[in-house]
């Protein structure tokens, strides 16, 4: 039995308050002092001063200028793509994907390509104080291999779409290919499986029906790009006469299990549609500003009640997997697009940042908030920097000010795989060559 008491400055937790501008519970966020943790094995075992701390033999951690918090759950990501960072930019999301991404994935995406990008990946997001990410992508169990090898949890997502790539030639291949994976995903705690069906203009109406009916049997969550384009919109209305949100809706795909990625164009009734269903949508602001694609009316959904979870989507249209790029670009869109300074305060973007995404991901009751019973998913992030002095508050520091360099410690499911700033669980030399074998062939 392994026993860790983590001893920080602050210690980030959650509660709830009413609200009575929208009558309802939003989260409070409190940035504690004279708080401690204890960590059992892989769970967080206690939470409170130090005095009353029962007294058992401890390994203490001590964390003098830090802010101990939840780690950040990245709710949308595909990270193989990283292979392609920066291979096609400054075009606009349609062109960006035919002239560029589909032709190199056509031509290079494999097992091998997916488990070399997906270090890459991990690498970046666990030192940056990601410890969980909703993954996408072809392949996915060399995904799984990855994640497995770097320590980190993660949410795989099992691609569907109408029209055959390396990884599966029909949509019944795509699909079977995720009843095999589902089977290989049962009793692996850091892992759990998603079916991810690709965006509505690429997955027809009887392939939608296929995966509710499996969705349903297998009680798995459905995660897809929802509305992401205005084009997008203006398609699906002339083809369908209807938006995307109401399509899906009717299609019985939009449950309390459905998360949409990016709903940038959802306009008032797409909005009434996620919410009466209780369903969870994924914010990615830096690659909806990058791709020109929009401003989600994030603040809108989150009075109709929606979860909001944030993401970075994948490396190549962002090209960081960096969430606290996402969480200051998240609040800072909200101030330009309402013309409200601190439209979504600092509090609430923290929470999206860890309790929405575990949300959306179906994983909240074991991660996104530091609470006895949880599982010890945990990052310590070091105010004392000058670039942070002074310290009047440090919920706003960690949304306006600190980066993925203050992160010092991280922790999964109580293993150690940042320490000191030392990436204890992947060596950096075979990440960064694997890295370059590839750029030598996508170029
Ligand atoms: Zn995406």
């Amino acid at each position: 039995m392994s026993l860790t008491l983590l001893c920080p400055r602050w210690c980030l937790l959650f509660s709830e308050r009413f609200d009575s501008k929208n009558g309802c519970f939003a989260p409070q966020v409190l940035a504690a002092k004279d708080t401690v943790v204890g960590i059992q094995d892989d769970e967080i075992v206690y939470v409170g001063p130090e005095l009353n701390v029962p007294q058992l033999n401890w390994t203490r951690v001590d964390l003098p200028d830090h802010i101990l918090m939840p780690g950040l759950v990245n709710a949308h990501v595909h990270s193989a793509m990283t292979l392609l960072r920066g291979i096609a930019d400054d075009v606009p999301l349609e062109t960006w994907l035919q002239d560029h991404i589909w032709p190199r994935e056509g031509a290079h995406v494999s097992d091998d390509f997916v488990f070399d990008g997906t270090l890459l990946a991990a690498y970046e997001m666990l030192k940056g104080g990601t410890t969980c990410c909703n993954e996408a992508y072809f392949f996915p169990s060399a995904a799984v291999r990855a994640f497995d090898k770097a320590g980190m949890r993660a949410a795989i997502g099992s691609p569907i779409l109408d029209f055959p790539t390396r990884y599966a030639a029909s949509p019944d291949e795509y699909i079977h290919r995720a009843l095999e994976l589902n089977d290989a995903l049962q009793d692996q705690p850091l892992f759990k499986h998603v079916l991810f069906p690709h965006a509505p203009y690429t997955v027809s109406d009887a392939v939608f029906e296929k995966i509710v009916m499996f969705g349903n049997e297998l009680g798995l969550p459905i995660h897809t790009h929802l509305q992401e384009t205005a084009n997008e919109v203006a398609q699906s209305q002339s083809r369908f006469q209807k938006s995307p949100t109401q399509r899906l809706a009717e299609l019985g795909v939009i449950s309390e299990q459905f998360t949409a990625v990016h709903s940038v164009h959802a306009d008032p009734t797409d909005i009434a549609m996620l919410a009466h269903a209780g369903a969870s949508v994924v914010h990615c602001p830096s690659s909806n500003m990058k791709l020109g694609s929009g401003a989600a009316p994030i603040e809108k959904m989150r009075a109709a009640g929606i979860n909001v979870g944030l993401g970075t989507d994948g490396a190549a249209s962002n090209n960081r997997l960096d969430m606290w790029q996402e969480m200051s670009h998240a609040a800072l869109l909200a101030s330009v697009t309402s013309a409200n300074a601190g439209a979504i305060p600092a509090g609430d973007i923290l929470y999206m940042a860890t309790m929405g995404g575990a949300k959306a991901l179906g994983w909240e009751d074991e991660i996104g908030a530091i609470e006895v019973g949880k599982q010890a998913d945990l990052i310590a992030v070091n105010l004392a920097d000058l670039s942070l002095q002074p310290v009047y508050d440090p919920l706003s520091h960690l949304v306006y000010s600190c980066g993925r360099e203050h992160v010092t410690h991280v922790w999964v499911a109580g293993r150690a795989c940042v320490r000191d700033g030392q990436m204890l669980t992947l060596d950096e030399q075979d990440v960064r060559r694997r890295a370059r074998v590839w750029q030598g062939q996508l170029q």
